[in-house]
């Protein structure tokens, strides 16, 4: 049986591990943190799946992945339920973007940019008037003029992704080695602070730890916000265009919304700052003011680990492989992306692969 070595517990460390023990592998999980730190990108993530929003300002490959990754969630998810016991939130119900009337151009010329990207499927990218977004969401009701909805897109509950791969990969027997930091990862051997750990193969999942090594890779902060809500009813992510970045807001279960996410080029992992509250909030509230009543639950700041074209590198070697820089789009491509490298693991070609120009020799 392969024994794979993997540093780094985060989405995709957690993920590879997870299926690498479905797959019948030994795995050995390094972390620097313990299992229920929320020190990473993982879970400062509002864990949006939305290719439509994202290819606007991204690649088209990355507007691929999501895709195809839309369609491997249910089945990774139900898979996860029947290891478990518990099933993860998750919801396609599409998104919203809507813009206030100084904005509008705005989203026209988002939409455009949009078709330009893509040829969407029939009607998964529709222009909505008043009566059309009342319907969607009634809340916004008479609030705004016109909309557009994402129909294909989703979203999943990332802290109970984490928290349910947490009992699988214990359940299944995963040798969980946690507040131990990999210092260097050569080919089959994870070095530690005890030394060197050798394996049939190591992956390095490393996320924005790796960047102290790898200088390519850079961190792109964003923050977000926790509230409570209990006067705001929203089934499904509104996207506020905002001359900044876009504001959105993910509904989950109980209440709560997730608010977010600021994009500032820096490797800053302190606290959300007073500035970055102050506009997530203004903006929040001229959504709807049913958020002005609404609780701070919590902040969350972290940096989205990144390469300079904003591209998920593969890269694999002899004994070794790296699995880094999924930006913003961790839970909008993982599946797919991860299909891959686990298709190399198993000894696949890198011509095999779904997306060969994202695999790369040398990790
Ligand atoms: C504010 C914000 C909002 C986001 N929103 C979305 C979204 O809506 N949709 C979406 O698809 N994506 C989103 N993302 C992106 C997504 O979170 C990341 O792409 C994804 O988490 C990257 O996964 P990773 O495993 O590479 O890194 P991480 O999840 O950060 O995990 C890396 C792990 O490696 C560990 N580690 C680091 N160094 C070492 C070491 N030396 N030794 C041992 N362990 C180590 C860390 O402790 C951590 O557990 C968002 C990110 C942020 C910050």
């Amino acid at each position: 049986m392969e024994h794979v070595g993997i540093a780094g517990a985060g989405l995709v460390g957690r993920l590879m591990a997870w299926r690498l023990l479905r797959e019948g592998c030994r795995v050995t999980l390094f972390d620097k943190n313990d299992r229920h730190s929320r020190d990473n990108a993982g879970l400062t993530a509002a864990a949006m799946l939305a290719p439509y929003s994202e290819v606007v300002r991204g690649e088209r490959i990355v507007f691929d992945l999501g895709r195809a990754s839309l369609e491997t969630w249910p089945r990774w998810l139900a898979e996860l339920e029947a290891d478990t016991g518990e099933a993860v939130f998750y919801r396609r119900q599409g998104s919203l973007i809507v813009a206030h009337p100084r904005d509008e151009a705005d989203l026209e010329r988002f939409e455009r940019q949009l078709r330009h990207k893509v040829v969407p499927q029939p009607g998964a990218v529709e222009r909505v008037g008043p009566d059309r977004l009342a319907a969607l969401e009634p809340q916004l009701a008479g609030r705004f003029r016109h909309g557009l909805f994402l129909r294909d897109e989703g979203q999943l509950a990332n802290d109970q992704l984490f928290a349910a791969l947490e009992r699988a990969l214990l359940g299944k027997g995963c040798d969980w080695r946690e507040g131990v930091r990999v210092e260097r990862v050569e080919p089959g051997c994870l070095v530690t602070g005890r030394g060197p750990q050798r394996f049939d193969t190591v992956v390095d999942a490393r996320g924005l730890g790796l960047r102290a090594e790898d200088r390519r890779l850079r961190g792109v902060r964003g923050e977000v916000l926790w509230v409570e809500a209990p006067e705001v009813s929203l089934d499904r992510p509104v996207r506020l265009m905002h001359p900044r970045y876009q504001l959105y807001i993910a509904p989950r279960p109980g209440n709560l919304y997730i608010i977010g996410a600021t994009e500032i080029e820096s490797d800053d992992l302190g606290p959300l700052t007073v500035r970055s509250g102050l506009e997530l909030m203004s903006a929040l509230y001229s959504v709807h003011p049913g958020f002005g009543e609404a609780r701070v639950v919590h902040t969350r700041a972290h940096c989205r680990p990144a390469f300079m074209d904003n591209l998920p590198r593969i890269e694999s070697g002899e004994g070794r492989m790296r699995v880094n820089g999924l930006y913003r789009h961790g839970y909008l491509t993982a599946p797919a992306l991860l299909e891959d490298a686990l298709g190399l693991l198993a000894g696949k070609p890198a011509g095999e692969a779904a997306y060969p120009e994202l695999v790369h020799g040398g990790a």
